[in-house]
């Protein structure tokens, strides 16, 4: 009937709006470039503030001894210990536990939210055997994995400069967050020295160089997503110090908030940007990230109800409430290989209390999910594609057999494998055959804390 008609009508209006053709893709990566060049000429020269990690050298596989990573990410934050072996320079054992984050801690006072971390830090110390206890005098040392915007002071300090991922407490804003984590850790009576802050960007990047000495830039694709990769210091006008003897300087792009006219963006990712907590602020990061997909499908899903009553002659009331539609739900009803799409039934009833969904509804459900995941995955790419061209790795040279490796963690790519498959197939279209073979995605599971515990063991005071 005609109500059907508008309903799928909105959904092809969907797929128009978030069409995703090569060449828009190119401009989008072009566009990338163009900020990743202005971000790192001036401060402030660009929405990429393309921050300074302080990160010079890479792990080697030379890292030993006793070292802790605390990993705060967007929904849960783990703390983790490693013993780095002297020998073959490899993990000798590894141990974490992993805490969420109580929602009413992400928007409430910055001594309540470091405070709650430092207690679970001085919980799995003191749990831990006599073989991790330190020699006297020693103190134990922690690489602190912060996932927001920080403008680093040195390798172990930095200011947050806003928060994201639907974290708002103001008055950690501007201050530095290793501080008002080492008053936090006084205060609950644990005794460790933060000797690294980095970005979880920056800490897959080392956990991925500790395991392949061919990685060069890493992504995040979690609650919400981010890049860093290996700039050249030289190529990097705003940095005044000395330059360093490697020569090379770990950039944390902060690319969530990329923004571009050629993003296809759409009136539901306007609506929801308007709404956010931070509006204009991390636009790429809205489209594309883990925080934001089901969202978006849901606000669609919303306006079928609304404008062609989709579901039934009512607007479902629970269609009605922000974020009920998480992306791991989105993600099972995507993946649904049932003859009846059961798990699409099942997430409709229990999520949406919409009971007894037609398969031919379901389908249309099935098809949105695709709509909203297929352009955040081919624009994930597309970013990608820009720091490969920054780089000068998007294009075969003669004589060059080097292989290029970008390491990937995150909720998201690691369990909505359409997505992942999609950003996948999407960088080897964009770059073809021949360069794509050189390129290579790997997986670094747990990068980001393993990757500050390695920085944490480089930067030792007593190295
Ligand atoms: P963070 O980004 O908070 O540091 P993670 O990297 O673990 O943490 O990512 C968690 C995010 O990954 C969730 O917020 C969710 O958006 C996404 N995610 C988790 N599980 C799934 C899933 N099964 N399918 C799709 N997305 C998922
Ligand atoms: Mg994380």
């Amino acid at each position: 009937d005609g109500r059907w008609a508008r309903a799928i009508e909105i959904v092809k209006e969907m797929e128009e709006k978030c069409a995703t053709p090569i060449g828009k893709l190119k401009q989008v990566a072009d566009a990338m470039v163009v900020e990743m060049h202005a971000g790192l000429a001036s401060e402030g020269g660009s929405k990429l503030k393309m921050l300074i990690s302080y990160v010079d050298n890479l792990p080697t596989g030379d890292e030993n001894g006793l070292f802790y990573a605390l990993d705060l990410g967007g929904t849960n934050f783990r703390v983790l210990r490693m013993q780095l072996g002297q020998e073959d320079g490899r993990i000798v054992n590894q141990e974490f536990a992993e805490v969420p984050i109580p929602p009413n801690l992400m928007t409430g006072t910055s001594d309540a939210l470091f405070d709650y971390i430092a207690a679970e830090l001085a919980k799995f110390v003191s749990q831990e055997g006599e073989e991790f206890q330190l020699p006297p005098g020693k103190k134990r040392e922690l690489g602190f994995t912060f996932s927001f915007p920080v403008t680093q002071t040195s390798i172990a300090s930095g200011t947050l400069v806003r928060w994201t991922k639907g974290f708002s407490i103001d008055d950690a804003v501007g201050q530095d967050v290793v501080a008002e984590l080492t008053k936090a850790m006084e205060r609950q009576g644990v005794h460790m020295h933060v000797s690294a802050l980095v970005n979880d960007t920056v800490g897959t990047l080392a956990g991925g160089k500790y395991f392949h000495k061919d990685v060069i830039a890493a992504v995040i694709l979690g609650t919400g997503t981010n890049a860093a990769y290996v700039e050249r210091a030289h190529a990097i006008p705003k940095w005044h110090g000395a330059l360093p003897e490697s020569g090379e300087m770990v950039i944390n792009m902060e690319w969530g908030n990329f923004r571009s006219s050629h993003l296809p963006l759409t009136e539901y990712d306007l609506e929801l940007d308007v709404e956010s907590l931070n509006p204009g602020e991390q636009i790429f990061e809205k489209i594309i990230s883990g925080m934001y997909l089901g969202e978006i499908v849901r606000r669609v899903l919303l306006k079928m109800a609304e404008e062609a009553a989709f579901f039934s002659e009512t607007v479902p009331a629970k269609l009605k409430v922000p974020f009920i539609l998480r992306t791991p739900d989105m993600s099972a009803m995507h993946h649904d290989t049932s003859s009846d799409l059961k798990v699409v039934g099942n997430k409709l009833k229990d999520i949406l209390e919409i009971s007894n969904s037609s398969l031919k509804t379901r389908k249309v459900v099935v098809e949105l999910c695709n709509i909203v995941a297929t352009r955040g995955a081919r624009l994930a790419a597309a970013g990608i594609l820009g720091i490969l061209k920054k780089m000068g790795k998007d294009k075969v040279k003669v004589g060059d057999k080097q292989r290029t490796m970008i390491a990937l963690d995150g909720g998201l790519y690691e369990h909505y494998s359409e997505y992942s498959k999609c950003m996948e197939n999407t960088l080897n279209e964009l770059l073809g055959e021949e360069v794509s073979k050189s390129i290579e995605i790997v997986h670094s599971n747990d990068g980001s804390g393993i990757g500050a515990a390695l920085l944490a063991a480089s930067h030792s005071q007593y190295r």
